[in-house]
């Protein structure tokens, strides 16, 4: 007999809030997976982890207008909201929240609160996106106070944006715990990103330079001779890219952000890039040393 699949869709938290209290009553587990929409893979990756450990998994999907720095970036992200709906139902996801400006921001032009990110805020995405995580922590705060979830699902895609989310955890003083899920990646290696739909074929096939260059950089670190060498090497390969502007390429400690000089057995180390290929900003990284847990 073929399961008959729900996808509940809620615009507002009036209606939303009950909802989800009554699970909670029924002593069901909530599992969140925020999203700007324009699903892909990776996405539903996040769904689908939040499946196997909860039984109510709530996808948001809302273009957070205070996390884009750049008018232009935020009128030409994708929005496609029919296919994302069909990907959701595919994924057996059980609720989709898509709140409405207004709903996120009654005040209109928002008052946003300034978190203490500390040295989150002013590196890598931070120095070349000012505002930007402010933007992120006042948004996941804003939806996390409407959903309330056990479980938040977050990509390492964006892995400065887990350590800003979970900062801000820590102040708001909430219960909820983060689950990190992998980087999914096109068979090239390219990280998937809504972005991608915005690259030309040549761009995109160029694209996959990132994910080899990070690849290289994780197999041969050793026979380099310093984290400064190795960097180098990277940026110097990232270059090579036609099209591009390389912004940033760090190797870091992955849980301080701070560049290191060398790398550590065993100490969780990260290397991060932001590139611009074709008038497209990408970002990726690769842990070595260490699986994140
Ligand atoms: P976004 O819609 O870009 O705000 O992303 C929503 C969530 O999906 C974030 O936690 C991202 O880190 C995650 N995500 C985005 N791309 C990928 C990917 N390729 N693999 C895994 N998670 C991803």
């Amino acid at each position: 007999m073929s399961k008959t699949i729900h996808l509940y869709l809620f615009k507002s938290e009036k209606h939303l809030a009950p909802f989800l209290k009554k699970k909670r009553i029924e002593g069901k587990k909530i599992g969140f997976v925020p999203t700007m929409g324009a699903l892909h893979r990776g996405h539903i990756s996040l769904i689908e982890k939040a499946k196997d450990e909860c039984e109510i998994v709530v996808c948001s999907i809302f273009v957070n207008p205070t996390q884009f720095n750049n008018a232009k970036d935020l009128e030409k992200y994708p929005r496609t909201i029919e296919h994302d709906m069909e990907m959701l139902l595919k994924a057996d996801c059980s609720v989709l929240y898509l709140p409405a400006s207004q709903e996120i921001y009654p005040e209109g032009k928002p008052e946003l609160k300034n978190y203490d990110l500390g040295y989150y805020d002013k590196v890598l995405e931070a120095a070349f996106r000012p505002g930007h995580f402010q933007g992120v922590a006042n948004v996941v705060y804003r939806l996390m106070k409407k959903v309330n979830p056990a479980v938040l699902y977050l990509g390492q895609k964006d892995f400065q944006q887990i350590q800003v989310i979970r900062k801000m955890i820590e102040l708001e003083n909430f219960q909820t715990k983060i689950e990190v899920c992998e980087i999914v990646r096109e068979l090239s290696g390219l990280a998937m990103s809504s972005r991608n739909v915005r690259l030309n074929e040549e761009a995109w096939n160029n694209a996959a330079v990132i994910s080899q260059t990070l690849f290289f950089l994780k197999e041969k670190r050793n026979e380099f001779s310093s984290v400064k060498a190795l960097r180098e090497e990277g940026i110097k390969r990232l270059k090579k890219i036609p099209d591009s502007i390389v912004e940033y390429l760090e190797i870091c400690d992955a849980e301080t952000l701070r560049p290191v000089e060398i790398i550590v057995k065993g100490k969780l180390t990260i290397i991060l890039t932001a590139i611009w290929i074709n008038g497209v900003r990408l970002i990726d990284n690769i842990l070595i040393e260490n699986k994140l847990t």
